[in-house]
């Protein structure tokens, strides 16, 4: 039950459309679930639009002495539960319409999960793999003090998102602590164990998209346990479930990073590759398996593929290829509206990335409150409470996939909509 009533036919008064704009495609998932819930169209109105959007240039003086001008965003989408939430990215592709899409997923996935939180995100346009780590330090002192009025530990509270690690979180929490003239740890989480960090952050979104995966394999007749699996993408959250895959017996059969990929049908040996990957910067080095290309990974002979890397890496061009007869999303937006429409036609199960990969906003929350008390818990209780709120959220998603037979993403926008507008009518409209 549950999983497989992604097979029955999805109520589709809603037109499926395809845009390589990750906010049209947010707008347009919205959309789908609008119309399921009859939602009111002034509430949707609301929700289409980010409630603040903030685009800052900003110099940075470089190495070699010349100064070059940044482009940044922090967009926070709602705030009707809470402070809003979510990374900070470092791409040299990002633009207002991810950042905008990223914020808009953050609101959902924090209501699906229940913890206190709107949703925001922050990006800066840059390439962080061909800059040193003072440009690098520069930057993000120089992009904090920039977005420092819109940010907090009472209106929101970044953290770590695709090229951003826990030690640019702690030069974001040291800069805000340097401008308010004291130590403000809850301004940002993701930060290292040393400077208020949770025990458990690291690992948790890949934690969570391994608890995610076992869950729906139950659900769908197979076990972890010799299950191949193939997973797109090598960063935190990637390598991370490949690493715990392989650590509950699944066969990891193909990995890939920026620079390509790896496959090897008897498994390949993640603690090597991760070793490859810190000494070398990439996988591709690395001996254990033969080369394969990232769109080549997605159409691997699989059971699981973990898209891990990037928005609209499975569309209408590549959906029906895709193998896996489940798809457990660990970025935000691997998959575009009408890849999910394929993979529901087809019977493959997709686990929305709004809940696959909510397991590091939920340590975020607890490292956040952690903060706030100056009482710290022990990975243990990390790991436990998170898996006992994600399965929670799970649970809650499959019963509304199965009450109203439709799919997992549309179940659990149901969810999270729901409680944000739910939260809206509540407080009522100011003034
Ligand atoms: N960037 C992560 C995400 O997309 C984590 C956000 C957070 O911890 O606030 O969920």
């Amino acid at each position: 039950m549950g999983v497989t009533t992604l097979l029955d036919e999805p109520r589709r008064s809603v037109a499926v459309r395809e845009s390589v704009n990750p906010y049209e495609n947010a707008l347009h998932q919205l959309e789908i679930v609008a119309d399921h819930l009859k939602l009111d169209p002034g509430l949707h109105e609301v929700l289409k639009h980010p409630q603040r959007e903030l685009t800052v240039n900003f110099p940075v003086k470089m190495d070699d002495g010349t100064t070059r001008v940044f482009k940044g965003y922090r967009v926070q989408h709602n705030v009707s539960r809470g402070p809003s939430k979510g990374g900070i990215r470092y791409s040299p592709k990002t633009d207002l319409d991810e950042v905008r899409a990223l914020a808009m997923w953050m609101t959902w996935k924090c209501a699906i999960v229940n913890i206190p939180f709107g949703g925001a995100k922050g990006g800066v346009l840059c390439d962080p793999r061909s800059m040193s780590m003072g440009e690098i330090e520069r930057l993000t002192r120089r992009y904090t003090t920039e977005i420092s009025h819109v940010i907090g530990p009472d209106t929101d509270i970044p953290a770590p998102d695709a090229g951003t690690t826990s030690d640019m979180m702690a030069w974001v929490m040291d800069t805000y602590s340097m401008h308010r003239g004291h130590t403000v740890p809850a301004v940002v989480t993701g930060k290292p164990v040393e400077v208020g960090g949770s025990e458990g952050r690291v690992d948790a979104t890949g934690r969570g998209v391994v608890i995610i995966a076992a869950q729906a394999a139950d659900v769908l007749g197979f076990s972890l346990k010799g299950a191949r699996v193939a997973v797109q993408g090598f960063g935190n959250v990637g390598s991370v479930a490949a690493r715990i895959f392989a650590e509950r017996g699944a066969k990891v059969v193909a990995v890939s990073d920026a620079y390509g990929g790896l496959y090897n049908p008897d498994g390949l040996d993640i603690p090597a590759l991760l070793a490859c990957a810190r000494k070398d910067g990439t996988l591709t080095t690395h001996s254990g398996g033969k080369p394969m290309s990232n769109s080549d990974l997605l159409e691997a002979d699989v059971d699981i593929l973990v898209p891990a890397a990037t928005e609209n890496q499975i569309t209408s061009q590549n959906a029906h290829l895709v193998r896996a007869k489940l798809v457990v999303e660990g970025a935000n937006g691997p998959c575009t509206p009408a890849a999910d429409r394929i993979f529901f036609d087809r019977g493959v199960a997709l686990m929305p990335d709004v809940l696959a990969n909510a397991g590091g906003v939920i340590v975020s929350y607890f490292e956040w409150v952690q903060d706030l008390q100056s009482f710290f818990w022990q990975e243990a209780e990390v790991n436990t409470r998170m898996e006992q709120m994600l399965l929670r959220a799970y649970h809650d998603v499959v019963n509304v996939a199965v009450r109203d037979e439709i799919d997992m993403r549309t179940a659990a926008y149901v969810i999270g909509v729901n409680r944000v507008a739910k939260a809206i009518l509540k407080r009522g409209m100011y003034p």
